[in-house]
């Protein structure tokens, strides 16, 4: 166990966060200073290990959020972004995708640092998401902690499938 949290995995290969691409999901994307900048998850070996991850467990642990269930993946007027060059990317991706706004900016040396957050799209995630849960009626948003929500990717138990 790792005091009150969820028993950390033996190996970044046991982690929830890890899905089988082999990237960490762990943390969300701190917004950037460029426009329609895109993000990559970072790699980590099977055998690799670290102090924030959580064993994988029977689906009722913490998990990944997908962004598209994330009260922080933000869709100006419910629509994709759209780019002024689409970066490679084909347009569907960019029709399903988002700004995560899950970090404030963090203060730095820089007077009139600009503050533009990073695209993801409705089908990546991470482990600081913050699944959108509604009533029986479907209103009455309430965010609740990737650490406790079941709103994952189905069948993964906290895991997300291979990931674009
Ligand atoms: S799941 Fe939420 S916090 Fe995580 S990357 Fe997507 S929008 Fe950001």
């Amino acid at each position: 166990m790792s005091g009150m949290g969820p028993p950390l995995p033996q190996n970044c290969a046991a982690c929830v966060y890890r899905p089988p691409d082999g990237t960490c999901r762990r943390h969300a994307p701190s917004p950037g200073t460029e426009a329609f900048e895109l993000v990559y998850w970072p790699k980590v070996k099977p055998t690799d290990r670290c102090g924030s991850g959580a064993a994988a467990g029977e689906g009722d642990g913490p998990g990944v959020i997908a962004c598209q269930s994330c009260v922080h993946w933000y869709q100006p007027g419910g629509v994709g972004i759209k780019p002024d060059y689409r970066q490679g990317r084909p347009a569907e991706w960019w029709a399903s995708s988002g700004y995560c706004t899950r970090f404030a900016p963090s203060p730095s040396s820089e007077n009139d640092r600009k503050t533009m957050w990073r695209v993801t799209s409705a089908v990546q995630g991470c482990g600081d998401g913050q699944a959108v849960e509604q009533d029986e009626d479907g209103g009455d948003l309430t965010p609740t902690s990737a650490a406790h929500s079941m709103d994952r990717v189905p069948g993964h138990a906290g895991r997300l499938p291979a990931l674009p």
